[in-house]
């Protein structure tokens, strides 16, 4: 399940993974998450046709379970793809998933959403926007509210259109790869990515503790909060 929406999306979203109905759809975000994530779509007048909705995993992991690091690593080329082609203005990233890959990072949701960043990812300059996960939002009033308080801001973000975009000419990294090894991740304005394996559990950071909360089961459970997984994948692009 590659993703949907218009193709020359001013914002993009990036989900987790699909669940068995997207799986079986072909479309990301059927279940009530994705009904969320309608609504607040419809709240800044805005439409999954004015949109585009990708994921970090491109299938379902088994028994609906947290993405693999090899799992990532499969996918993310595809991902990378799809952001050189949308070429969108802003990245929602949705939970953490989404957030650690392509900050490169291992802080937690909890401590980041509603904070833009700008970034360079591969040859694009854009907005890079956390927002809590809408799966986490379904059962959190808390989380709901400060996820729809972000969405709110999305209209004043596209509103500022594309950020000036990198000298083609300019070789790819040459302005920023990171400690941690980043191929492409500059960052203007924004703390430096941290160090390390950046999807590696947060030892001693405490948004961590605050994203690992409930996890019910079920296609849409709250992935947002899910605690980081182990494993070497170092950040998207
Ligand atoms: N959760 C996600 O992260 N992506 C989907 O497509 C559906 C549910």
């Amino acid at each position: 399940m590659f993703g949907s929406g218009d193709a020359d999306a001013g914002v993009m979203f990036i989900g987790e993974a699909p669940g068995a109905n997207e799986d079986k759809q072909g479309l990301p975000f059927v279940g009530q998450a994705g009904k969320l994530l309608d609504k607040l779509l419809g709240e800044i007048e805005l439409e999954r046709a004015d949109v585009f909705i990708a994921n970090v995993l491109k299938c379902r992991p088994p028994g609906n379970r947290d993405p693999q690091p090899n799992e990532i690593a499969t996918c993310r080329s595809y991902l990378e793809s799809q952001v050189e082609l949308i070429e969108p203005d802003i990245i929602c990233t949705l939970g953490n998933f989404a957030t650690k890959l392509l900050r490169g990072d291992t802080t937690g949701i909890s401590r980041l959403h509603g904070q833009v960043e700008e970034r360079i990812l591969g040859p694009r300059a854009i907005r890079l926007y956390p927002l809590y996960h809408p799966a986490a939002a379904l059962y959190t009033p808390a989380t709901l509210e400060a996820l729809r308080a972000d969405f709110q801001r999305i209209p004043e973000l596209l509103a500022l259109g594309p950020l000036a975009q990198p000298d083609p000419a300019q070789p790819v990294g040459s302005a920023g790869t990171d400690a941690a090894g980043q191929r492409n991740s500059r960052t203007r304005d924004a703390p430096a990515p941290g160090s390390g394996d950046p999807l590696a559990p947060a030892v001693g950071d405490a948004s961590a503790a605050a994203d690992a909360t409930s996890r019910p089961g079920g296609e849409d459970r709250p992935r947002a909060d899910d605690p980081e997984p182990p494993g070497s994948q170092l950040g998207l692009f």
